[in-house]
């Protein structure tokens, strides 16, 4: 025992004095906290609390609040994202609009009628509150929703051929991030996968040569997150359609992102939307809601009536629902393309990646000089093009003309490469992190998707760098480099 315990006063005495700490995080934590730093105070191991002579209460006190405030802190935070990737899976894909953020508000708030029929007084369908919107927005005599798009794929296999056949071009067997694989989901879902074509090319009579007495389904993997160029050949959906309709059997679409409006309207590159799936002869097309729809994570489907009520009664749908915030925000979001002609400056993700040039460039000379002042002599800071991607498998090959501030450390050679870390982990820090990205050992913030100059510039001023190693003149060149944290 290293500690004069004498000094140390008891838990109860403590408690008293931290009165102010007990109003914040509550009287449970406090004690526990407590015993736990008087336990290590006994041991010796908090020398500036406890001396031998002397038990310093200023400093305990400051030993619990930093040990509580690691815990209570939230875990999930909001983040500023400047990777230049729009819909990133990992920062939580769509930034959702106001109204949205009001109708779950109001939705957690409250009872809602959620399964409830207001006008008769009996339970009602969850669906029912998107279905509308749904069927309007595509053309569909029906749709429904669950927890995502991986799930959307999953119950529409499950429900429409299990133990039984479903026919895929080689070229479509793809893996989406996060383990999602078609094959797997296949498997999973009781289906047996036929791969028909090559990678590169299938035909029509490859299909056609595939159907047999098992066969349950033709389906179609929109080419998201890759893309297959040169010597290619693959079937129009409306081929495909046609000679599924022929022997009876249902043509199913995943579409991944799923637009619902045409995004050539605004001068982007063409997604294809669930309308003109549905029109070229898709009995089912599955999509997501936090890709390029720009709402809550949610996996639509949406086609013929008779299929979506045979997916609807799988005991999976009652597994794979979704809860009434999510059925809120979506709701929020679908209303919002009633109006296409306001969805650019109304959806967050569309107004992204929509974005003028000259926007992104107005945003960018406003954070260089405060940029520029908090990194000197660590960095150099200047206006760079670079390329935004939509991000979430949408539209692989097309990438978006943008303007970032790249950093560049100082010091050139082995050591940029940690220097270039150093600086990227010293922004993951700040009180709102701010995530760049990492490119041929240069630090870029993508300036697409930031609103406001103010908000990146005001962090700045908290932005922590470990001390420059002073480097004397007269000693050459073999100093450390001046290194941030
Ligand atoms: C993204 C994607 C999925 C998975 O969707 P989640 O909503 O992430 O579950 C499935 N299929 C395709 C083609 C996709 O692009």
């Amino acid at each position: 025992m290293t500690s004069n315990t004498r000094s140390i006063p008891s838990v109860d005495r403590l408690l008293g004095e931290c009165s102010a700490e007990v109003e914040r995080y509550g009287r449970a934590l406090v004690t526990e906290f407590s015993r736990e730093l008087l336990e290590a105070a006994r041991r010796g191991d908090l020398p500036d609390v406890c001396s031998d002579t002397a038990f310093d209460s200023v400093a305990f006190r400051r030993h619990l609040e930093s040990r509580i405030d690691a815990l209570c802190g939230n875990s999930q935070r909001a983040v500023l994202n400047l990777t230049g990737t729009v819909l990133h899976t990992n920062l939580g894909r769509a930034v959702l609009p106001e109204e949205a953020a009001q109708a779950v508000a109001e939705a957690v708030t409250c009872a809602t009628n959620l399964e409830y029929d207001l006008a008769r007084g009996q339970r009602g369908e969850r669906d029912d509150h998107i279905m509308r919107w749904l069927t309007r927005l595509t053309g569909a005599e029906a749709a429904t929703v669950v927890n995502n798009n991986a799930a959307a794929v999953l119950i529409v296999l499950g429900t429409l051929a299990p133990r039984k056949e479903v026919i895929v071009s080689r070229g479509e067997l793809v893996e989406i991030g996060g383990a999602f694989r078609i094959p797997d989901i296949m498997s999973r879902a009781g289906c047996r996968l036929v791969e028909v074509g090559t990678t590169n090319r299938t035909h029509l009579k490859d299909y056609a040569e595939a159907i047999g007495p098992r066969t349950a389904a033709l389906m179609k993997v929109h080419a998201s997150n890759y893309a297959i160029q040169g010597f290619t050949a693959h079937v129009a959906e409306e081929k495909l359609a046609e000679l599924a309709h022929q022997h009876g059997l249902p043509f199913i679409v995943d579409l991944g992102s799923g637009m619902l409006v045409d995004l050539e309207r605004w001068g982007l590159p063409h997604e294809p939307t669930v309308k003109e799936t549905l029109a070229h002869g898709a009995d089912v097309v599955t999509f997501s809601g936090d890709k390029l729809l720009g709402g809550p994570q949610a996996g639509m489907i949406a086609g013929r009536r008779d299929l979506i009520a045979r997916i609807n009664r799988n005991p999976l749908k009652r597994a794979l629902r979704v809860d009434k915030m999510r059925l809120a925000a979506l709701e929020a979001v679908l209303k919002l393309y009633a109006d296409p002609d306001r969805l650019r400056s109304r959806l967050p993700t569309l107004a992204w990646l929509t974005r003028p040039r000259a926007d992104i460039e107005a945003v960018a000379q406003q954070v260089l000089p405060a940029l520029t002042r908090a990194l000197e002599g660590r960095a150099e800071v200047s206006l760079v093009e670079c390329r935004s991607q939509i991000g979430s498998g949408s539209l692989p090959v097309d990438l978006l003309p943008s303007i970032g501030l790249a950093c560049r450390p100082v010091e050139a050679g082995r050591k940029s490469g940690r220097l270039v870390e150093q600086l990227a982990a010293a922004f993951r820090k700040l009180p709102m992190p701010v995530i760049g990205r990492i490119q041929d050992g240069v630090l870029i913030f993508d300036l697409r998707t930031l609103n406001d100059a103010q908000r990146l510039i005001g962090l700045l001023s908290q932005l922590k760098l470990r001390p420059t190693a002073a480097r004397p003149a007269a000693t050459g060149s073999d100093q450390p480099m001046p290194v941030v944290s």
